[in-house]
């Protein structure tokens, strides 16, 4: 079975944007993912098909209605659906590599993408909605993010990337950021290649981009190395 995303969200001409094309695009294609954009609003009950409503002890800005989302979710995820039902939101836990690799190993998710102030609190709650975060600061709706969620997820399918080592050697994947890169021309604009790199001699590579990623690491996030064991 692959895997397979359901997006709940008041904009699905969103999607699938980004994820239509190169890699994930193909996969898509190919049948490697299935993608349904669910449009919210079918689940309003009035004729004005509302969706928010104002906040409940006043202030500025629109609440999403539980009970019209409640239903757009149940739709798309019965009660027996294996899928985790995800909420993006800035209060969440910020999304990690780990959690990416746990979601591509399931079945696959639903996402609610938020607008407006956000989401109101029973329905997180009535549904078990596991909030997620892509970030320390404010988008304008959860759409960007749930296609930020979904590239991440989408790329490590199995084959959908190319070469699958790749994968392995990448920024978080040993808790280290990645060491630079580089490529011909062997002289740019008066910098050359380090010499290293065009030794020959692996070992000496391997040491070469352990140490810059370590490094690099200690420079610029510190916060991994204290949060990683495989790293003193
Ligand atoms: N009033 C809220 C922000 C609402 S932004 C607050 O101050 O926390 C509107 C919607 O955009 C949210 O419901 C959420 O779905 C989405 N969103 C905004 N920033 C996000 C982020 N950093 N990560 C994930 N989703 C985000």
């Amino acid at each position: 079975m692959s895997f397979s995303a359901s997006v709940l969200t008041l904009y699905p001409e969103m999607f699938p944007g980004a994820l239509g094309v190169s890699l994930a695009g193909r996969a898509l294609e190919a049948g490697t993912w299935s993608l349904e954009a669910i449009q919210i609003r079918d689940f309003a009950s009035d004729r004005h098909r509302t969706v928010d409503d104002t906040p409940a002890g006043g202030g500025a800005g629109m609440v999403m209605r539980a009970d019209v989302l409640a239903k757009a979710i149940d739709h798309a995820s019965p009660q027996d659906d294996p899928r985790p039902r995800l909420l993006m939101s800035p209060r969440g836990k910020p999304l990690t590599q780990l959690r990416v690799r746990e979601l591509a190993a399931g079945p696959g998710v639903v996402i609610v993408c938020g607008r407006f102030e956000g989401v109101d609190q029973r329905v997180i709650d009535a549904r078990g909605l596991e909030e997620v975060s892509v970030g320390d600061f404010i988008l304008s709706g959860g759409e960007p993010a749930a296609l930020v969620l979904l590239d991440a997820v989408v790329r490590l399918l199995p084959g959908v990337m190319g070469n699958a080592v790749s994968g392995d050697e990448e920024s978080f994947e040993n808790g280290l950021l990645e060491h630079p890169h580089y490529t011909r021309p062997q002289e740019f604009e008066g910098r050359q290649i380090p010499e290293v790199l065009t030794s020959g001699n692996h070992q000496k590579i391997a040491a070469w981009r352990r140490a810059e990623s370590e490094r690099l690491t200690k420079e610029r996030r510190p916060d991994l190395l204290a949060s990683h064991p495989l790293v003193k």
